[in-house]
């Protein structure tokens, strides 16, 4: 005779589910709405990852959740601290593929910077996560986890409170605009106050430039907005962020001040962060078209040196042209930072990134075993 009943059920990871979702699983198993506010506030205020903890709900309700539910974040694989007191998280994901979350304390405050995918499909030529190739989408409990995992470990430093956490930047390993809604779940979790309540300021989506999808989220959220340009021009944009070809400056910025410019608060900017390479796009000339460039953009602009990597032979420009770089486009009349190099001893400065990924592109092989050019090995998912 055929058992009609799996053997296992699979059960509902609570943890990725926003407010609207988590009142709709409580109606689904014939639950009243207002447990979804419970619940939520275990999970994300109080970190709580055990039905049996959750006080509040009774027995019948916990042992029901238990049987239908879980609440499961990543494994968290190491955590290594850097001499800065920056922290790094390897997490493993679902896949198998490994990830990375890394907390940057600065004075008065604290900044996780996640991830959205294992790996990158869009290969710019000098970043450490698109040389991996690409495995998966993170889900969004695996993105709001890493911020959960974040929270529940620094709560257990004393002298650290649950507010360490002040902004979240989407700025780990991969491109958050190619996991569109698993990634507007999990903001939409960062900034609920039923989850970490952080304001849309303080979160940051940063971005290579896939414009369908940034036109999009202007549609579905006001968070914070970070381009990466690298280059003044698409010739040299298309050598570094082959995804110009697709999407070049001249559709690529007027998506971005559209974005900025839909937002009610009229006084936020878009930041654009430019990795300056040695003889690659730090000359004079380049800061000279920058200013050009972007004088119809509302923006701050936020150049980061170069970080090597093992399978990259670019340099990072002497302090003497990062300053001269910085000062040019001051005079040209921005607001320009560098950023400092945090948490390199422990490979988790911008761009050192590479986690573990199970490489589904082989790209991460091709690159070590041949000197193919970068052209060759391009392949943008379609979006
Ligand atoms: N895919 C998104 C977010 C992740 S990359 C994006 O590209 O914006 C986060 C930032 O780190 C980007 O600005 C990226 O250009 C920068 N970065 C990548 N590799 C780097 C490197 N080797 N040195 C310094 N910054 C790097
Ligand atoms: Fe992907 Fe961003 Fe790295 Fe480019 S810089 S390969 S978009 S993670």
């Amino acid at each position: 005779m055929v058992n009609a009943m799996p053997d296992t059920v699979q059960k509902t990871n609570l943890l990725g589910l926003t407010r609207e979702k988590m009142e709709a699983f409580f109606l689904s198993i014939g639950e009243k709405k207002f447990r979804a506010e419970q619940v939520l506030k275990w999970v994300h205020h109080n970190r709580v990852g055990d039905f049996e903890e959750m006080t509040n709900l009774g027995k019948a309700l916990r042992e029901k959740l238990s049987c239908v539910a879980e609440i499961r974040g990543p494994e968290v694989v190491s955590e290594s601290l850097s001499q800065d007191g920056t922290r790094k998280w390897v997490v493993r994901v679902t896949s198998g593929s490994c990830v990375e979350t890394v907390y940057i304390p600065e004075s008065g405050r604290g900044t996780l910077c996640v991830s959205s995918q294992a790996g990158c499909v869009l290969d710019c030529s000098f970043c450490s996560t698109g040389k991996q190739g690409f495995d998966s989408d993170l889900t969004a409990a695996e993105i709001i986890g890493q911020v959960w995992i974040a929270a529940r470990s620094l709560n257990n430093i004393p002298a650290r409170s649950s507010r360490s956490i002040t902004n979240v930047v989407m700025m780990g390993m991969g491109e958050p605009l190619l996991n569109f809604d698993n990634v507007v779940d999990a903001m939409n979790l960062m900034m609920d106050d039923l989850g970490y309540g952080l304001s849309k300021r303080k979160v940051t989506l940063s971005t290579s430039g896939v414009v369908p999808a940034l036109r999009r989220l202007a549609e579905v959220t006001d968070v914070s907005l970070a381009l990466s340009l690298h280059a003044p021009n698409n010739t040299l944009r298309d050598q570094l962020v082959p995804l110009n070809k697709k999407y070049p400056l001249e559709v690529l910025l007027p998506a971005c001040t559209d974005y900025i410019g839909g937002l009610s608060d009229k006084s936020r900017c878009i930041t654009i962060e430019y990795t300056l390479i040695k003889d690659v796009n730090d000359q004079p000339e380049h800061a000279i078209e920058m200013i050009a460039l972007l004088k119809d953009t509302p923006c701050k602009i936020n150049l980061i040196p170069f970080n090597p990597f093992s399978l990259s032979d670019y340099e990072r420009p002497s302090n003497n042209t990062l300053h001269r770089f910085q000062r040019q486009l001051q005079e040209g009349g921005y607001n320009t930072t560098i950023r400092r190099t945090r948490g390199d001893d422990i490979d988790a400065a911008c761009g050192q990134l590479a986690g573990n990924v199970q490489d589904r592109t082989r790209r991460s092989a091709r690159y070590q075993q041949s000197n193919l050019k970068q052209d060759d090995l391009i392949s943008v998912k379609a979006v």
